[in-house]
């Protein structure tokens, strides 16, 4: 499990797995970035351009509490 913080806004999120790589969107500036966690860790995090965002089938790992009504995108 990882703690990213937003290189963007400084939010910080809490992230449920040890281990992922893919993108990863801030919930406050809706930012993305592409990261790298390892074994709990943040390794890499970085921004991605709308274009990209828009290739990228995001998988959101926001849980059903956090969800206003608007899209994912
Ligand atoms: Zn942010």
């Amino acid at each position: 499990m990882a703690n990213i913080t937003c290189p963007k806004c400084g939010d910080q999120s809490y992230f449920s797995l040890a281990e992922y790589k893919g993108p990863f969107r801030c919930k406050k500036c809706r930012e993305t970035f592409n990261i790298i966690i390892e074994n709990g860790e943040v390794k890499s995090s970085q921004p991605v351009n709308q274009s990209e965002v828009d290739k990228l089938n995001i998988r959101t790992h926001e849980k059903a509490e956090s969800h206003d009504g608007d899209t994912p995108l």
